[in-house]
């Protein structure tokens, strides 16, 4: 059963600041970390001093997705980081990308304020295979942290990373998956409940209100008041701006050992300039915005997963080119932000926005979705048409595969992000210019991805293993 309801995931949930180049295999690995140090702070024995004389050990085992493609996407660098307490949110990057090496050369945590516990990451986080204890993985992205003391293992904690930075703590025994931002106080009542896309736009037609109000209620009944939640929106633009601005103002080579070239910064002169390339320069415009945050993302850098690391770029490079060409207020790019977060949250909980789930059909293509919608709502359309706007967004996007080469999120992922936001502008223009009545519903369409998901080759979801990947 899925514990999770579209209107219970706020567009803080949906838009979190975080650290590239992976929110599913970087920060969503880095949070687990975090909270398993959490657990380890919590448990009693390792403070009692008697407790010294015994031989502690932390290992990390990274299964599937995690194993196949963690390398590419630092997700020991991430994990690291994590157990040593750095937050995605608030680290900054080279905090984050110093703590494995940091951990190698001292290898253990203090645990408790006195309990040396061994970790040393090139030993200790171990890249496994499909299955756990000969069983099935509950999801592509699994992981599990084991407390040793001497010989047995004491806490063995496992792990979902779910997509988007999302994760979900796993009881084994009773093949229970919890999700992170369930909480009891989510089972209050909401003034506007939806779940399906069409209740969502049912309850703007039937209560009168604009898209963004109905999600601003529902969230002030959950105890997020409007003014903290446009507050941390306006953080959310910034963080996206800034990665805007560092991209296009960086060149060199990424990282990862792939040799690709920074392009966003020559790409950007060339539109400013008069050069060959000034008949396309609107066209253009969001492209390089895109791959400017990409670029960045494949670096490591500070980004906003939107809704994962690896569609970073589109909702940004979709932001600002409305925002340069519309002139549209702080206030109305938030409202975009709410609305997008709704599509966001709708394929979460009837698809998937996780690439070894369903393909990158569920990331650049959600991401596509999100900015249409949230470009119809900026622009002043109904909630039928941004309705249609993401179902075309998703539509155009059904059964595209994730093929990383080499694990990283550089080809094809930064390209396709500039790809996205066209086809995301061009989507909002689409159901703008109509009345919103289309054939195919977001709802069927979401049915659909998630089947084809479901059906779509293992070496296809970001294992690396096939496609592109194979040069
Ligand atoms: S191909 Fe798409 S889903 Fe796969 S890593 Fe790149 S952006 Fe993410």
């Amino acid at each position: 059963m899925n514990l999770l309801r579209a209107d219970l995931i706020s567009p803080l949930d949906m838009f979190k600041i975080g650290i590239g180049p992976s929110s599913s295999h970087t920060v969503g690995p880095m949070v687990a970390a975090l909270e398993f140090s959490k657990t380890l702070e919590e448990y009693a024995p390792l403070h009692n001093i008697i407790d010294a004389s015994s031989e502690w050990r932390i290992t990390v085992e990274l299964y599937g997705s995690l194993s196949a493609t963690g390398k590419g996407h630092a997700t020991d660098g991430a994990i690291c980081a994590g157990l040593t307490g750095l937050n995605p949110k608030e680290a900054y990057p080279d905090e984050v990308w110093r703590a494995k090496p940091d951990l190698e050369k001292q290898p253990f945590l203090i645990v408790g304020g006195k309990t040396r516990v061994a970790c040393q990451p090139e030993v200790d986080i171990r890249f496994l295979g499909w299955t756990m204890d000969d069983a099935p993985l509950p999801h592509p992205n699994t992981m599990r942290f084991l407390l040793h003391q001497n010989d047995a293992s004491i806490i063995r904690d496992v792990w979902l990373s779910v997509g988007g930075g999302f994760v979900e703590r796993y009881d084994p025994v009773q093949g229970k998956r919890i999700p992170s931002s369930f909480q009891a106080k989510d089972e209050c009542a909401l003034p506007h409940p939806y779940n399906t896309a069409q209740e969502y736009v049912d309850q703007c037609s039937k209560n009168n209100l604009s898209p963004w109000q109905v999600v601003i209620a529902n969230q002030a009944a959950r105890g997020l008041k409007e003014k903290e939640l446009r507050k941390r929106l306006d953080e959310i633009l910034d963080t996206m701006d800034d990665c805007i601005a560092r991209g296009l103002n960086t060149e060199g080579i990424l990282p990862g050992g792939l040799n690709v070239k920074r392009r966003a910064k020559a790409l950007y002169s060339k539109l400013e300039a008069d050069s060959p390339l000034a008949w396309a320069h609107n066209d253009l415009r969001p492209s390089v915005y895109a791959m400017a945050v990409n670029e960045e993302n494949a670096a490591g850098g500070k980004v906003v997963t939107a809704p994962t690391n690896g569609s970073s770029g589109l909702i940004p490079a979709v932001w600002r080119t409305l925002k340069e060409s519309q002139n549209l207020s702080r206030e109305t790019l938030q409202n975009g932000l709410i609305v997008a977060s709704v599509i966001g949250a709708l394929v979460k909980v009837h698809a998937s926005i996780s690439g070894a789930e369903v393909g990158c059909q569920g990331e650049v293509g959600t991401s596509c979705a999100m900015a249409a919608a949230g470009a119809v709502a900026m622009l002043g359309g109904s909630a039928m048409q941004l309705e249609q706007a993401a179902e075309i967004g998703i539509e155009h996007h059904l059964g595209m595969t994730c093929d990383p080469i080499m694990g990283l999120v550089q080809v094809p992922c930064i390209e396709r992000n500039a790809m996205g936001a066209v086809k995301a502008l061009n989507a909002a223009a689409l159901s703008l210019a109509s009345d919103g009545n289309h054939l195919i519903s977001l709802d069927k369409a979401l049915s659909v991805m998630k089947q084809t998901g479901l059906d779509m080759n293992e070496k296809y979801k970001e294992t690396s293993t096939g496609g592109l990947a194979l040069g």
